[in-house]
């Protein structure tokens, strides 16, 4: 079974997602660390997150892996060194959603996303183009959102806890610039797929998200309203 998890940053994609992958016992890929690792590479070897040629060709060459863990979700390994901390940081926010505009990273990264559902039998994958792209005959798929000012107060939260100094206002603008560029890509922009359960996660908490999603799939309604 496939499940699709797609919406904005700080909707509650990652801590749904990945709960609902334990406690199903599926596997679980975070799409997003994909695109924020060659982020990383793309800064650490200065290349131009604009130019599409350097970008595709930084996607073929490196060695990206992904190993579940029962803690973090997904360890993310570079050229076999653990950047799992690091695709978090300021400064992979805001140049994410420039790399993952380039055609030629999106190439690479779905075709590698693929290949690991076909490995994986069954798989909570999450991102922003999962069920409209990626895995279009996704089983389910989930359309995840909140309002502006409860996402980036969740973010602020969560750099909080890890000690980052960023203000409220910073969060938020990096958020509505990143739903901004996520939407308006040409290529495989974040959406709504048309057979996608939409939850507004604005007033509820994780639990009775991650509630509704199972309530959802163990109930085998696929299509909405059907
Ligand atoms: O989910 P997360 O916020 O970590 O994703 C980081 C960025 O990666 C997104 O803002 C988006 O630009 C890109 N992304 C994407 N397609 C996906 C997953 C993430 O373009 N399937």
């Amino acid at each position: 079974m496939q499940i699709a998890i797609d919406g904005p940053a700080g909707a509650g994609k990652s801590s749904a997602a990945k709960e609902v992958a334990r406690r199903l016992g599926f596997k679980y890929l975070d799409t997003g660390a994909m695109y924020r690792a060659i982020t990383v590479m793309a800064l650490a070897q200065k290349v131009n997150s604009q130019d599409e040629e350097e970008l595709a060709n930084l996607v073929k060459s490196c060695e990206l892996e992904i190993q579940d863990d029962a803690e973090k979700g997904n360890l993310i390994l570079l050229n076999g060194k653990d950047i799992t901390e690091e695709i978090r940081s300021p400064q992979v926010n805001q140049t994410v959603s420039i790399v993952a505009a380039s055609p030629g990273v999106r190439k690479g990264l779905v075709h590698l996303q693929r290949k690991v559902a076909a490995n994986s039998g069954n798989i909570v994958m999450e991102g922003r183009d999962i069920g409209s792209n990626v895995l279009i005959n996704a089983d389910f798929k989930f359309y995840l959102s909140a309002n502006l000012e409860e996402r980036a107060r969740r973010r602020w939260l969560e750099m909080q806890e890890k000690g980052i100094e960023i203000t409220f206002d910073t969060i938020l603008t990096e958020i509505a610039t990143r739903d901004r560029l996520d939407q308006e890509r040409e290529d495989s922009p974040l959406c709504i797929a048309k057979d996608a359960y939409v939850i507004d996660t604005t007033n509820y908490t994780l639990a009775e998200v991650v509630d509704m999603i199972l309530m959802t799939v163990t109930s085998a309604k696929k299509v909405p309203g059907s």
